[in-house]
Formats: C-alpha cells, sequence, structure tokens
C-alpha cells in the first residue's frame, strides 16, 4: 500500500534527505586515490550524527556500515574495505540518514581521477535517465511509466538495465510500497499519487544486465565485469509535480561543477 505523506511529513523528510546530501558533499572532497571505502565510511558516520541524525543503512537487514560502497564493476551494496581507492576508479555511494522517524536515501557515482571516457559517459547517461525517470514521476502516471523512460534513454547507448534491483518508497521505513524498476512498460503499475515520495535509482550497467552476488552475502557485481553506475535521489509528488528532496549541489560545490539540471524538480532555489 502507498503511504502518501503530508506537506509537515514532507518537510522532515527533506531534512532526512539534505543530510544525505551534505554528508556525500562533504565525502566529494574525500574520494581520492589512497583513501579506503572504510575510511569514507567512518567519516560519513560521524558526519551523519554529528548532525542529529542516525545512519539509515547501519543495522538495517544486518547490513554493518553506513555507506554502501560500490567500486567499478561493483552495482550497489558494496561493503566498505580496506582496499585504497585508485586512480580510474570509479566509486557508487550510496547513503541513508534517519531523523524524526523520517528516511532519506540518495547516492551517486564519483569520478576518481582520471577516468576512460566510455566509463565517463556511462555516468553521464546514467545520471541523465535519473532525471528521465523522475519526469514521468506525476500524479495520472504509472510506476512502469518511470521505468520505461529509464530502459529507453539507457538501452539507446547499449547499455544493459539491472533487472533484481529497483528503486522504491521512501518514509518512516526505507523501502515503502511501491516497487519503482528501472525498466517497464508505459501504462503499467501503481498509479502515483499525491504526497507520495519515492527513491528514483537507475542501476545501469556499460554491458550486460546481468549481475551476480559475491560470496559476502552483499555486493552486487556486473557479470562480465564491465563498469556499472549508481544514482539516486528522492522525490515527492507536490500539486501532481516531483519535486527533488535530495540534491548533488553539495557534490557540485565541492568539485566546482556548474549545473542547472535541479531547476525544474525545485519551486524555489536552494540556498547551498
Ligand atoms: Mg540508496
Ligand atoms: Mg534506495
Amino acid at each position: 500500500m502507498i503511504i502518501p505523506k503530508t506537506r509537515e511529513e514532507i518537510e522532515l523528510m527533506r531534512e532526512s534527505a539534505l543530510i544525505v546530501s551534505k554528508t556525500l558533499g562533504m565525502l566529494a572532497g574525500e574520494i581520492k586515490p589512497g583513501i579506503t571505502t572504510l575510511q569514507l565510511d567512518k567519516l560519513a558516520e560521524t558526519f551523519i550524527r554529528d548532525h542529529g541524525a542516525v545512519p539509515g543503512f547501519l543495522g538495517l537487514y544486518g547490513c554493518p556500515s553506513t555507506l554502501l560502497t560500490s567500486v567499478n564493476e561493483q552495482v550497489v551494496h558494496g561493503l566498505p574495505n580496506n582496499r585504497p581507492i585508485e586512480d580510474g576508479d570509479i566509486v557508487s555511494v550510496d547513503c541513508g540518514a534517519l531523523k524524526n522517524e523520517f528516511y532519506g536515501d540518495h547516492a551517486y557515482t564519483f569520478e576518481v581521477g582520471e577516468v576512460a571516457p566510455e566509463t565517463k559517459k556511462l555516468l553521464q547517461v546514467t545520471k541523465e535517465s535519473l532525471y528521465v525517470g523522475i519526469r514521468e514521476f506525476r500524479v495520472g502516471n504509472r510506476v512502469e511509466d518511470v521505468g520505461n523512460a529509464i530502459q529507453k534513454y539507457t538501452e539507446a547507448e547499449g547499455y544493459g538495465v539491472v533487472r533484481e534491483l529497483v528503486g522504491h518508497g521512501l518514509g518512516r521505513k526505507m523501502h515503502e510500497d511501491p516497487e519503482m524498476p528501472n525498466y517497464g512498460k508505459r501504462g503499467r503499475g501503481k498509479l502515483f499519487i499525491e504526497g507520495m515520495v519515492v527513491a528514483i535509482e537507475p542501476m545501469i550497467n556499460m554491458g550486460t544486465k546481468n549481475v551476480r552476488q559475491l560470496k559476502d552475502g552483499w555486493t552486487i557485481v556486473t557479470r562480465d565485469g564491465k563498469p556499472s553506475a549508481h544514482f539516486e535521489h528522492n522525490v515527492a509528488l507536490i500539486n501532481g509535480r516531483p519535486e527533488l528532496l535530495s540534491t548533488y549541489a553539495y557534490i557540485y560545490k565541492a568539485l566546482g561543477i556548474e549545473s542547472d539540471e535541479e531547476n525544474e524538480f525545485r519551486r524555489e532555489p536552494l540556498a547551498v
């Protein structure tokens, strides 16, 4: 059952989402060759607690960490470890925070140093597909309209859309109804309703769509060993239209990137 949120609840959810956004912005300045994902995890945990929130993943389904860090061919759910990040890697960082009983859940794939042009393109197209999907999240549309848009946009580049993992409703639980697959047929699935909040999160592989899980019981990797990208925003339906609760503005500020990609999904400019 989809649980719509009141305006007050959505404002609380914005607070949770922005704590995650700020955490990712802090990490953007730290992700360099030589640092380990375990070091990033400790930085993130301290940052979240310093902002009056609790790490959203830690302990959830037995998750041992604050972040899920997925490097190169790792798709999602990589566990932070002691391997130093290397020049040319890509690192998908997925982070959750719980505050005022509501979750934020938000992810970005970072480039480390000089990344191969074809990998840069994978990241760019995957992030663009996130917004292509968000555009379809409006009252009157259905769940698979979002997935269909993401699938079309990314398959046009020859990429593989992961089937086993999906986006989701978000609220007092990390995973609420509905499931939000990144593939599908137009006009199918549950109807979107005013006040609902979802995590839209394309997971896109450069090669095959097929994935497998490592023996650690967590890490999902591509079957062909080619890279994979993951971008995730939290979005509320307000006045029938999608509005972003999360933002990449803190990341872009840290990295010196100019972007207006979020403007169409915001009622008022964000002060960062
Ligand atoms: Mg996530
Ligand atoms: Mg999620």
